[in-house]
């Protein structure tokens, strides 16, 4: 993939990120990688807005190589996540419901069994300033065995092998958390236990491997 084309992906996810309602002005960042490359969004780009001006190209150790303004304050976690793993795209945003979430719980509890594709349960990284090492040390150390994460008082984070699955994990942690805090309203929401869960992780496999015919729509 050309830098042009990594460029146009990552304005694309912005404008996704937008549609979907998960950012608001000037917050939240998108970033995916090819080779030692990051195309990552610049500092203060209106996401909805997004132009491939707005892209900046760095080297995966942090240094910028095409771009006129500097990456997103938070590129030490876009950075720590690629160099962590084999993500080839992370999704940020504020939305109103992840940042709920993180005011009333400490963690979010596996609530349905498609949480299973995130990792399960998800913690809620303690707060730290935007843009710092401590929040980006602590939010690598909370995507470990995950691919989203929670940041209190902050929003939302999901990483994937491509935007649109980075896009579609935020999506689903986004729709978890609402999940959460509709039943929390009510009562203590009950979790999934280690057992349920671990028989739906048996289910989709006898049907992976079992059926191929299975739609997988259940999975
Ligand atoms: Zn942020």
């Amino acid at each position: 993939m050309t830098v042009e084309a990594l460029r146009a992906d990552v304005v694309a996810a912005c404008h996704d990120l937008a549609r979907r309602g998960l950012v608001h002005g000037t917050a939240g960042n998108v970033s995916a990688r090819e080779g030692d490359l990051v195309a990552v969004t610049a500092t203060g780009v209106v996401l909805a807005d997004a132009s491939q001006d707005d892209i900046t190209i760095v080297t995966v150790d942090g240094t910028r190589v095409e771009g006129s303004f500097a990456p997103t304050s938070e590129i030490g976690i876009h950075l720590g996540v690629y160099r962590d793993g084999d993500a080839r795209a992370v999704v940020h945003a504020h939305s109103s419901t992840a940042v709920a979430l993180t005011l009333v719980a400490d963690e979010l509890p596996p609530v349905h069994y498609q949480q299973l594709t995130l990792g399960g349960t998800i913690p809620v990284v303690p707060f730290a300033p935007f843009g710092s090492t401590e929040l980006a040390d602590a939010t690598r150390r909370a995507l470990q065995g995950r691919t989203a994460a929670l940041l209190a008082h902050h929003g939302s984070l999901a990483i994937g092998p491509t935007l649109p699955a980075a896009l579609e994990n935020l999506t689903l942690l986004d729709w978890l958390c609402r999940i959460y805090l509709d039943a929390a309203a009510v009562a203590r929401p009950r979790a999934l236990s280690p057992d349920q869960l671990q028989a739906v992780v048996e289910q989709a496999i006898r049907l992976r491997y079992g059926n191929r015919q299975a739609t997988g729509d259940e999975g």
